[in-house]
């Protein structure tokens, strides 16, 4: 049986043609040229008013909570089901996570988790569009106005998502996206930072560049210590290639996940990524939840499928159940969903069949516990 990767950028003619012109054309005054249309487009296809490019998301997650004027002390809540990279810039800011519980269908932030977490420390909301699915946006943003607070969207995973008729990443303060290997779109690693804020976009500038203020005319004066997150110039190339190419990008990922809605919708006992009517799903990640009832483990699934030649990967675990956090047991939701998820293989090249196939591999695995063997 030929392998199924999980997951594998879709790359062009295209991606190529604008690589190869930045490395022989993009020097000197032409150094900047595909950052800035990579930023102008970036923009214009999530409808922000500003963007900067970066070198991960990390670094946009980083410069954003600086932005904001998260410092030591503070607390940034966020959902406890997520990657470590929305969590660890706060950290590098001596601020803490605070990690609440997430929703049962979405897998993102509990709003109605949120207003018992928030503390005088308490500076933003952090919601995360995890796999593709929407965080209640309208929800988090009402309450971080009610409270004073900033929202930062983490749509890393939700490129080409829709919450109510606005694009993922552009409800937030600031919205951040990631073009790392495994995302919808790629520039090898790259990020970007989204904002109509334009106070918040001065800061994050200043910050981006080593604290140097465009405004003040003294050459190598610094009034602060700021970073340095940037994207080279081939890197935008590669990503006006990749922007250009979006809709069909998103387009694959939905054909790939009504595949899999298809073939497993009579197994009973499983839930896969939802996609309430408010909303558009990019299915960056194809997700399968398995009944508590039904007592699978996903990390058995995971190894019966690698025997089939088939590449999946767990569900991310509660950071708070990370060694460097506190626990946080409390978040009932989270401490148990991540047992009996896993992430289904969802790379560029896949068809139909393949995924016919990674069903029939799931179907057979779960008929093999279901029946009790005498
Ligand atoms: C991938 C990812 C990041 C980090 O992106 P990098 O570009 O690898 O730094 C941040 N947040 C989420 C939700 C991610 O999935």
């Amino acid at each position: 049986m030929k392998k199924i990767p999980i997951y594998q950028p879709s790359v062009t003619e295209l991606e190529i043609s604008y690589a190869v012109d930045a490395v022989k054309n993009g020097w000197g005054e032409n150094c900047y040229a595909y950052i800035k249309r990579f930023e102008k487009d970036f923009a214009a296809y999530t409808g922000s008013s500003y963007s900067l490019a970066t070198s991960s998301c990390t670094g946009a997650i980083h410069l954003a909570l600086a932005a904001m004027g998260v410092k030591a002390g503070d607390e940034v809540i966020m959902g406890d089901i997520n990657w470590i990279a929305s969590a660890a810039p706060i950290t590098y800011l001596g601020a803490k996570p605070v990690f609440v519980d997430v929703l049962e269908d979405s897998w993102c932030i509990d709003p109605s988790k949120i207003e018992a977490a928030i503390t005088e420390k308490t500076k933003v909301i952090l919601a995360v569009d995890l796999y593709g699915n929407l965080a209640e946006m309208d929800q988090i943003v009402a309450i971080a106005k009610k409270h004073n607070l900033y929202v930062l969207e983490d749509a890393a995973e939700a490129l080409g998502s829709v919450f109510r008729g606005k694009k993922a990443g552009s409800w937030g303060d600031i919205g951040v996206f990631s073009f790392h290997g495994a995302k919808i779109m790629t520039t090898g690693e790259g990020g970007m930072l989204v904002t109509d804020n334009a106070a918040l976009m001065e800061r994050v500038r200043i910050l981006s560049d080593h604290g140097r203020d465009p405004k003040v005319n003294r050459t190598f004066w610094m009034a602060e210590l700021g970073y340095k997150y940037k994207m080279s110039n081939l890197q935008a190339a590669m990503g006006c290639a990749q922007l250009e190419r979006v809709d069909e990008l998103v387009n694959k990922r939905r054909d790939i996940f009504n595949w899999y809605t298809e073939y497993l919708a009579d197994l009973p006992g499983i839930v896969l990524n939802p996609e309430p009517s408010y909303t558009i799903n990019c299915y960056w990640m194809p997700t399968i939840v398995f009944d508590k009832a039904l007592n699978i483990e996903a990390h058995e699934v995971i190894n019966y499928l690698k025997e089939q030649n088939i590449d999946s990967r767990p569900f991310f675990y509660p950071l708070s159940s990370l060694p460097m956090f506190e626990k946080a047991e409390e978040n009932k939701v989270s401490y148990n969903l991540y047992k009996r998820a896993l992430n289904l293989p969802s790379n560029f090249s896949l068809t139909r069949e393949d995924i016919k196939q990674v069903c029939q591999a799931i179907r057979t695995y779960v008929n093999k516990v279901l029946v009790p063997v005498n």
